[in-house]
């Protein structure tokens, strides 16, 4: 029923799980150093619409996504900031999850930080070195990219092309230059970990590879993440988990491969007033998050967004007129209906703006069909957030909800009915809703 565009075969595929019982997908997050800008949300709204089609289709669905929590850009921000590593990590974590929440988005079912698995890492890289994929050469561990005969089968890009013509000086280190990093050392006022190959940190394509096999097994059904990713970082992550285990074909690392476009600032004048960037938090003074989930989901996942002040008011002024319609009808829970017109859009590689379309016409016609509102809100419908509430108290509340539902995966209900006593003493009332958690103050 499902199909999706895979990367890897560069058309569209009907989806066949690997086990309809329980679908298995991984998503690259974020690396937690700033604020998300709407740029971030796009690939962060693309795997939450994909993991929500899925959790509608099957009835066991795990989606995980990464928090990269040490990386050369956390160390420099940290330093900016006057901050330790931990310190800066965690509350940019926070901003996060409160901002993809103000957005409609769901929690991943499981958020692995990197650098609780170190010692995994370090493990991983001694396997590739005993099979003589990786090699050590002063405190560096590199991959050997000559190792794995189907380098660039997700890209396109081959190691023969990338080497002719270009100038780049190739690190005396590397035996070749696309070569990758898998630990490095990490100056003494640098964090870090002792190794066999000395005090350093891993290097970032290894903590997917490491994280996706730990959490979800492989082969594991989908990966995702933006088109920029594609290449260097997905391609690396197919060779070593490839490499580690034996496999010569991306297939059996993770069957599919989706990526997400890019949002472009169209306006000029809207990209020099918010300095080139545009954050979740500014824009939610001026539009609720319905509209921004609307806006981000009026064009197909992997078409660029042409992103303009044009572009959101519309979105505005569609989602305000879809809403009177429903909320003049008769409630009606949101929930995902395979057999609807919405979710037959969906199923043709998520195609929203479609999904968009038919649901405007049924509010033209005045034709209210249950079925079709309720796959409507389940998908287009996230948040629930009055904005006027006070920022840290959101955040505050959002933090105890994912702690609540952590709980609830690690099957504490104890711990999990202690934060719903606490929530309750806040005076927010929750509700599961289809395994997402909606409140109200
Ligand atoms: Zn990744």
């Amino acid at each position: 029923m499902l199909s999706i565009y895979n990367s890897l075969s560069k058309q569209k595929e009907e989806f066949i799980p690997l086990n309809p019982d329980h679908v298995k997908f991984y998503s690259c997050g974020p690396t937690v150093y700033n604020k998300i800008h709407i740029g971030n949300a796009r690939a962060f709204i693309s795997a939450d619409l994909l993991s929500k089609v899925l959790k509608g289709i099957y009835p066991k669905v795990t989606y995980v996504s990464n928090i990269t929590d040490i990386d050369d850009k956390i160390i420099k921000a940290a330093k900016e900031e006057n901050l330790t590593i931990k310190e800066l990590t965690k509350k940019y974590f926070d901003l996060y999850m409160q901002d993809i929440g103000l957005i409609g988005i769901n929690p991943p079912d499981i958020q692995p930080f990197a650098t609780n698995f170190i010692t995994e890492m370090i493990e991983y890289i001694e396997r590739l070195i005993s099979l003589e994929k990786a090699y050590e050469i002063d405190g560096n561990v590199l991959f050997r990219v000559n190792a794995f005969k189907n380098y660039g089968c997700l890209s396109g890009r081959k190691i023969d092309e990338q080497e002719h013509g270009k100038r780049v000086e190739i690190e005396s280190y590397k035996e070749n230059e696309n070569d990758f990093t898998l630990w490095k050392p990490s100056q003494k006022d640098e964090p870090g970990w002792d190794s066999p190959w000395g005090y350093g940190r891993p290097g970032w394509h290894l903590e997917c590879s490491v994280m996706s096999e730990i959490t979800l097994d492989i082969p594991f059904d989908i990966h995702g993440g933006g088109n920029d990713l594609k290449f260097p970082h997905h391609e690396n992550e197919i060779a070593q988990s490839c490499a580690c285990n034996g496999l010569d074909n991306a297939r059996d690392f993770a069957k599919y491969w989706v990526h997400n476009g890019f949002l472009n600032l169209e306006s000029e004048k809207m990209s020099k007033s918010l300095g080139n960037v545009i954050y979740i938090e500014d824009l939610i003074k001026e539009y609720k998050g319905n509209h921004i989930r609307l806006a981000l989901l009026s064009t197909q996942y992997r078409q660029p967004i042409p992103w303009s002040k044009t572009l959101l008011d519309q979105a505005k002024t569609i989602s305000n007129k879809i809403s009177d319609f429903i909320d003049k009808n008769e409630f009606v829970e949101p929930k995902f209906i395979a057999s609807t017109n919405i979710a037959a859009a969906l199923f043709d590689d998520l195609n929203t703006p479609k999904a968009i379309r038919i649901m405007q016409d049924f509010v033209q016609d005045s034709k209210f069909i249950k079925d079709e509102v309720a796959t409507f809100k389940y998908i287009f419908e996230g948040s629930t957030q009055d904005t006027t509430i006070d920022k840290n108290t959101i955040q505050e509340i959002e933090k105890l909800i994912n702690e609540r539902n952590q709980a609830r995966i690690d099957g504490d209900y104890v711990l999990a009915d202690k934060i719903r006593d606490k929530l309750s003493k806040m005076n927010v009332s929750i509700k599961d809703v289809d395994g997402k958690t909606e409140w109200k103050i």
